[in-house]
């Protein structure tokens, strides 16, 4: 799977070297016929790690656009734009559904690993939408256990009270929801404590630069004692290699989400990778000069 997202990078559209509107245009409107078409958009799922234990706690559901004629063209450079419009709506709806129905055949095959989906503002500020999700775990028959959402400080920010009422009917349905990107953007002392949220992922460019960087580091191990203080499970996105791991063990940060894990990978791979990896842990918890 690292070959395949690797070479699938070969080709890839940059979205802000064009500053023409109509190619703008033009691409919302591929990626309209994309929701539709089936062939083009497809979820990859990238695990997280329990820092103490090893243990597989989650996946997280991050989208792939694979352009007939672009080539890949990355969430960051889409998402945005398909925010900026409604068609964040149909394509929230095509990601949760397919991330819902991905996270019933694991869990039916013995594997019930938690499916985190990434949240828009505009879901997180529809009313109808926990209404529209609780009903699609019904249909397809997920315990809500297994499904959890991403939401960044800045959504809720956009209208906090909307927000927390949204978050607060997803959250009292059982979903567990986190704070993305935690450090980047605005954050809010008074709303942070009001959120009804269960984890608290440190955003990656903190977790990357806490080796080199004094102030990187202090602001890792300030948002480690935050969210613990808070109650909160904290996550390092972002983990790229083993004096990541060992440093961010050393503050006592729960779980690792990161390439020195796994890259984000397509359904297909999950299951050779996660018979890998529980082999390599194995072995690592019963040998005594294991790498951590
Ligand atoms: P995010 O939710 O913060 O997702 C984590 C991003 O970090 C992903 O980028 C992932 O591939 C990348 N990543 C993970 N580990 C490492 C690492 O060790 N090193 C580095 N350099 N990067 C790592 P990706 O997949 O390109 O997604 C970018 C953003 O696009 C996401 O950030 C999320 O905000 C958004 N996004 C992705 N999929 C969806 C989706 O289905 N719906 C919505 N609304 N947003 C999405
Ligand atoms: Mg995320
Ligand atoms: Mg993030
Ligand atoms: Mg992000």
């Amino acid at each position: 799977h690292l070959a395949r997202e690797q070479a699938s990078t070969v080709q890839q559209y940059d979205a802000s070297n064009d500053t023409n509107a109509a190619n703008r245009l033009e691409l919302l409107g591929d990626l309209r016929r994309a929701i539709g078409a089936d062939d083009q958009l497809s979820l990859h799922y990238q695990p997280k790690i329990d820092l103490a234990g090893g243990r597989v706690t989650g996946v997280e559901a991050l989208i792939r656009w694979q352009h007939p004629r672009l080539g890949r063209v990355a969430p960051d450079q889409f998402i945005p734009m398909a925010e900026s419009t409604s068609l964040i709506r149909p394509l929230t709806s095509h990601v949760l559904d397919i991330a819902v129905r991905q996270a019933k055949d694991w869990s039916d095959r013995g594997m019930p690993i938690p499916v985190a989906v990434n949240l828009s503002t505009r879901c997180l500020l529809d009313p109808h939408f926990p209404a529209q999700v609780f009903d699609l775990l019904h249909r397809v028959g997920l315990p809500v256990a297994l499904l959890k959402f991403e939401i960044t400080e800045s959504m809720v920010m956009t209208d906090p009270e909307k927000a927390l009422a949204v978050l607060r009917e997803l959250r009292s349905g059982g979903i567990s929801l986190s704070i993305d990107d935690f450090g980047t953007g605005h954050s809010s002392m008074t709303y942070l404590q009001r959120l009804p949220v269960d984890e608290l992922k440190i955003d990656k460019s903190f977790v990357q630069a806490m080796g080199d960087s004094h102030g990187d580091a202090v602001l890792v191990r300030t948002a480690i004692t935050l969210g613990h203080n808070l109650g909160l499970s904290v996550v390092a996105e972002g983990v790229e290699d083993l004096a990541a791991v060992a440093a961010l063990r050393e503050l006592g940060c729960d779980v690792a989400q990161g390439y020195h894990f796994a890259r984000p990978m397509p359904a297909e791979d999950f299951d050779q990778w996660l018979s890998d990896y529980s082999g390599r842990s194995y072995s690592a918890r019963h040998s005594a000069n294991a790498v951590p």
